[in-house]
């Protein structure tokens, strides 16, 4: 098949979130299972430094921008391995500025312009490059519009008459939405703006635009999917995905194993893998506990908590928490984030108060986000929603055992200790359902008297360490998915 995967991030061009990883790990398994994948994304001032070769095509191209026009050119590149040509649309008033969406939490006031604009630009890239497209896969709200252009508008044209179009959303919070007027930016009838179609509660909603025109919905796991046909956690939009339920699916991510792998680290004091965790593991233990200047003790367990510092993430529940163990246990925690500033107000108070027994580091770091889940025994991921969730993943195949709490593609992945319903793959983690700092504090509990037993605590290691949560079993489900789009669509991939 011929697939052009559209969006606004992926590593390693841009990245502020788990969308980077995906589109920069998706394609490659898809060229590696034979298909043709090309990327498109926008040519942000930080692709310059990410050290992938840039080729000016000298195509230009013009997009009406309401009463307007803008012009924009393509870059050719590739992802790492180069077998995934990655396109690159420019367009400097655009994106040619210091981050993706905003600037100190405040998001662009343009967002909407920039992003249809490169929605448009995808299209017309299409064209322009000659490039065969079977499945058009749009990704978020920054591409919501690439869909419904290509039903409304593209489709005339016998050149995009037979492709489909797959929308895949990773997370349904951000929904892109922004004033009725914007529609005109859109270049689309006014019919459209209505509330079956392109605008939710007044406004023009980009996201429930990819949702409604696109002939497959997908998003980043199972559980996710079901959540979002409801309220509170399809945030307005679960009337939509209920009544497209026929067309919605739901892919775990996978994780980039070249990256993610313990036994290949180079952060990591000690390499390990299943066989040998006994041995490199402590290694990597004793020496996060030095950097962080927490005593050197194997016997107490070290709890860990790498993401952003925000309410999705849970940690409102971990300070609670913290705040009630640090006078009854010897447990060490380190927390790695960057966030709202009152979480890192909270966390560095308390690192200030129990230096011995707390660290906080508030700051991205890759390096010691890989030595953390090596170092760490268990790893907290109370997250009040996960659409996928990345770092439970990491930390299985690390040896840590996550304690998380049991919504979308957590639930999808940790089986909790004690929980297991028959069928249930074994034992990986820990989990609880209500979200609260006593169901988190009573289930580190659980999780603390497992670590009590070696035995048993082996076990659990073991057997996360090693599943299998690569991009490898993912992208199957993809091709298989993109097959249903186009039989949905009623088109048949081109070979
Ligand atoms: P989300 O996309 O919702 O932020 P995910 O778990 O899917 O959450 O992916 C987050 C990614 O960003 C992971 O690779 C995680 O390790 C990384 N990350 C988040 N915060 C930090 C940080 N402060 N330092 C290093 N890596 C971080």
């Amino acid at each position: 098949m011929n697939i052009l995967l559209a969006t606004s991030e992926a590593v390693p061009f841009a990245k502020t979130g788990g969308l980077a990883d995906v589109c920069g790990a998706l394609p490659i398994e898809l060229a590696r299972l034979g298909h043709q994948v090309a990327v498109i994304l926008p040519a942000y001032r930080q692709v310059r430094y990410c050290g992938q070769p840039m080729e000016p095509l000298g195509i230009e191209f013009i997009v009406p921008m309401g009463s307007k026009t803008m012009t924009g050119h393509l870059i050719k590149s590739c992802l790492p391995g180069g077998t995934v040509p990655v396109y690159l649309v420019q367009q400097d008033q655009y994106f040619d500025r210091d981050q993706l969406y905003g600037v100190d939490s405040k998001d662009y006031i343009d967002n909407c312009e920039r992003f249809v604009f490169f929605s448009r630009a995808v299209l017309e890239a299409i064209r322009l490059l000659d490039l065969p497209v079977d499945v058009l896969h749009a990704n978020d709200w920054q591409t919501g519009l690439v869909p419904a252009c290509l039903k409304i508008e593209y489709q005339r044209s016998p050149r995009y008459q037979r492709m489909a179009s797959l929308f895949t959303v990773h997370n349904i919070a951000f929904q892109g939405q922004f004033w009725h007027w914007d529609m005109l930016l859109t270049g689309l009838d006014w019919k459209y703006f209505n509330w079956h179609q392109m605008e939710f509660h007044g406004k023009l909603n980009l996201l429930k635009t990819g949702m409604v025109f696109a002939d497959s919905i997908s998003t980043v796991s199972r559980r996710y999917a079901e959540e979002i046909q409801s309220s509170p956690l399809g945030c307005g939009l679960e009337g939509v995905l209920q009544h497209r339920r026929d067309v919605l699916s739901g892919i775990l991510n996978g994780m980039d194993t070249s990256e993610w792998n313990p036994a290949t680290d180079p952060h990591l004091a000690a390499k390990y893998d299943a066989d040998n965790v006994a041995l490199g593991k402590p290694l990597c233990k004793a020496a996060l506990q030095k950097e962080l200047k927490l005593p050197g003790r194997a016997d107490v367990p070290l709890i860990a908590s790498v993401g952003r510092l925000t309410d999705q993430k849970g940690f409102d529940l971990i300070p609670e928490v913290i705040q009630r163990w640090v006078q009854t246990s010897d447990a060490q925690w380190v927390i790695l984030g960057t966030g709202q500033p009152k979480y890192h107000r909270l966390f560095e108070s308390l690192a200030q108060r129990y230096p011995e027994k707390i660290a906080a580091r508030l700051e991205f770091s890759n390096p010691l986000a890989h030595r953390i889940e090596a170092g760490a025994d268990m790893f907290l991921m109370p997250s009040r929603y996960e659409p996928c969730g990345l770092n439970q993943l990491y930390s299985l195949k690390y040896g840590t055992v996550p304690v998380v709490r049991a919504t979308g593609g957590l639930a999808d992945t940790i089986t909790g200790y004690g929980h297991a319903k028959p069928g249930d793959p074994p034992a990986n983690g820990f989990s609880f359902d209500e979200y609260s700092p006593l169901a988190l504090s009573e289930t580190l509990r659980a999780a603390c008297d497992v670590f009590e037993q070696p035995e048993v605590w082996k076990q659990l290691v073991q057997t996360g360490m090693r599943q299998d949560w690569s991009w490898a079993v993912s992208a199957k489900k993809y091709v298989e998915l993109y097959e249903r789009t186009l039989l949905r669509a009623g088109r048949v991939a081109v070979v």
